[in-house]
This record gives C-alpha cells, sequence and structure tokens, in this order.
C-alpha cells in the first residue's frame, strides 16, 4: 500500500455508496459513519479495497464559488433566492468496482491537476463533505436533502424561502429557461462568494 506521505489529497473524504454488509468485518472497522450523508466514508488514502462499495463519481477542483441566483417557485409561484456550486474543473470517474477504487488513488496522488478547466456546477449531489455543507448552508440554511425524484436517491437541493418547497436542480440547471442553464443567454447571477474550501471534493452526482 502507498504511504500517505506520497499523496496530495491524502484526507478527502470518499463516500461509499453501497451498503457494507455485516460479515466484511473489516471494510465496516476502517470506514466511518457521517450523519449528514447517512453513508459511511473512507479518506482517499485508504481507498483500496472498497471498489465494491462506489458508484461512478465525479471529482470536482477547488476553488468553489458560492453563486447566487433566483427562481420562480412551482409551488407558491413567488420568486425566491437560490445558491449554486461552482467548481473550477471536473473529471468524471465513469469506471467502477476496483478500477474505480485506483481512479480515486491516482487523483489522490495529485492527478486531478488534470481536471478540466472548466467552470462547472455541482447537480443532484448525493454527499457533502459536512464542513463543506456548513458554508453553503451559511447562505442558505434550507439547502438539504430533499426527495425530487422517483426511485432515486435524495439529493442536497434548494428549497422556496416562502413556502418551503424543494425546488428540482432540472428547473435550475437544465431546463432551457433556467436561470443557471449553460444554454440560457441570460443567467441570473446575482453575487460570486468564493468559498474558503481549498480540497477537492469526490461525489456521486451530476454537472451542468
Ligand atoms: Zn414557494
Amino acid at each position: 500500500m502507498q504511504s500517505e506521505t506520497n499523496l496530495k489529497y491524502p484526507s478527502v473524504k470518499i463516500y461509499l455508496d453501497l451498503p457494507i454488509p455485516d460479515e466484511d468485518v473489516a471494510s465496516l472497522e476502517n470506514s466511518q459513519w457521517c450523519e449528514t450523508n447517512q453513508k459511511r466514508f473512507v479518506h482517499a488514502a485508504e481507498i483500496y479495497g472498497y471498489g465494491a462499495y462506489l458508484m461512478p463519481k465525479i471529482v470536482f477542483a477547488p476553488p468553489f464559488t458560492l453563486v447566487k441566483s433566483e427562481t420562480t417557485c412551482l409551488a407558491c409561484r413567488q420568486t425566491t433566492p437560490v445558491v449554486a456550486v461552482e467548481a473550477a474543473g471536473y473529471v468524471p470517474l465513469s469506471s467502477k468496482g476496483h478500477d474505480l477504487a485506483l481512479a480515486i488513488a491516482l487523483f489522490a496522488q495529485g492527478e486531478l491537476d488534470n481536471a478540466l478547466p472548466h467552470p462547472v456546477f455541482l447537480t443532484n449531489v448525493r454527499e457533502y463533505p459536512p464542513e463543506f455543507l456548513k458554508l453553503i448552508r451559511m447562505s442558505s440554511f434550507l439547502f438539504r436533502k430533499y426527495s425530487l425524484e422517483e426511485d432515486n436517491d435524495d439529493y442536497f437541493a434548494n428549497a422556496c424561502t416562502h413556502c418551503k418547497a424543494p425546488i428540482d436542480d432540472f428547473t435550475l440547471y437544465y431546463e432551457q429557461d433556467g436561470p443557471l442553464a449553460r444554454c440560457n443567454p441570460c443567467p441570473i447571477r446575482r453575487s460570486e462568494t468564493k468559498l474558503q474550501y481549498s480540497l477537492p471534493i469526490v461525489a456521486e452526482c451530476q454537472f451542468a
């Protein structure tokens, strides 16, 4: 096993998407439970051997920007502020199992420096490091996990400040007139704040 000193990002949290069976005692003992995400995780330095519990991930490169925008709530029809997280670059890791664990290990060694230098929004995010989520929630305390997709896991999303109805990422990022859709010629970016978080984020999610 690689020694931690060779790794650039040993402490990045990698969330395990599939449950570990009770009989795999070693994996259970070496991973930790995260109350915020309701998932177990290991640090990037310890990812070897956990491939079987991973779904495809995307690595996002810092710096991260909190973009404030607004949209019309579909429930109460009022205008509500929303927030979005924009990363400076990304690398999709679409392999599975051991190959995926290996890809994450390479990233932890510094391969992230090959990230596509292209700003993207994190969307349909299944897991955020709690310390990162805290930074988002300082601007929007309604930002939390909501059940928005049938047959799919909950993801972190905005909610209307008037009626508290959750706001689907699809309406913000993927609809033609979405306030933050890349195809929208007049996106709504009310303000941008650099977040004080210098580690990459590895998450099961999408991007826009
Ligand atoms: Zn509303």
